[in-house]
């Protein structure tokens, strides 16, 4: 079984964490590792976090350390020479998990033909400069039916991209129990049809489970709406340290 989604985060670049992460990961099931770090980690992707549209997201990245990226690739290198693969009988992918801007949808597409990663998740973290999934104290005031309606306009642009293979969590706008007033039915609809059309996969992610929410994965609705358009649909864990790698697949569809 895959997990398609495994932060290394604030773990230190070493091979002690990856047979870490393997041996969780075995335990729970898991031999296919997709493997990734944020854009927001690095120095060659720090552009696109000086937005100043949107003062309590601004001020969150205004003070953020980034490495360069030099450091994830030599990384990536040295797993790959170090025999675990063979050694666990594993797979072991790496990539990106991409914060989504349409506009600076050139520029990333720049950036990223830079590397050779083995995918590229693309994210919708922001909508028009608010980076909703920080702080359930920032949504307050803020206008729900519209941060809804931009969140899935945002998604579209970003699979008509054609930046990325998969898309990560779909419907993380949920992420502290805010809801439209109407019905999301249309733009489930719209994002599963893209994204078969432009062969991308997608994820059903226990990641809530770290936040203390209780109704993690996707709604029933929307799972079902992806499977009628034959999307691929994959388990993720969005785990940011290796004890979360697998959690909570028994709960999802
Ligand atoms: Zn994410
Ligand atoms: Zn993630």
């Amino acid at each position: 079984m895959k997990d398609v989604h495994i932060h290394f985060h604030k773990q230190p670049y070493t091979i002690d964490v990856v047979q870490n992460i393997i041996e969780v990961g075995k335990k729970r099931g898991i031999d296919e590792f997709y493997l990734l770090d944020h854009t927001h980690k690095f120095q060659e992707f720090s552009f696109l976090y000086q937005l100043k549209k949107d003062e309590f997201t601004f001020n969150h990245y205004k003070n953020k350390k980034y490495i360069p990226i030099n450091e994830y690739l030599d990384f990536i290198d040295l797993v790959k020479r170090s025999g675990l693969e063979e050694k666990y009988n594993v797979k072991l992918l790496f990539g990106l998990e991409v914060c989504y801007f349409k506009e600076f949808e050139k520029e990333l597409k720049e950036e990223l033909s830079k590397y050779k990663f083995d995918f590229l998740i693309g994210s919708v973290h922001h909508i028009d400069g608010f980076a909703f999934d920080l702080d359930k104290e920032s949504w307050i005031g803020r206008d729900v039916d519209k941060l809804y309606d931009r969140y899935y306009s945002i998604m579209e642009d970003l699979i008509k991209s054609k930046l990325f293979n998969h898309l990560a969590h779909p419907d993380s706008i949920k992420i502290f129990d805010y809801f439209p007033s109407f019905s999301l039915t249309s733009r489930y609809e719209k994002i599963a049809k893209l994204l078969f059309e432009y062969h991308m996969t997608t994820e059903n992610n226990s990641g809530f489970d770290r936040y203390g929410l209780t109704n993690i994965g996707l709604n029933d609705e929307f799972y079902d709406i992806l499977v009628k358009n034959k999307v691929t649909i994959y388990k993720a864990s969005d785990a940011h340290d290796y004890t979360y790698i697998g959690n909570k697949f028994e709960c999802l569809r």
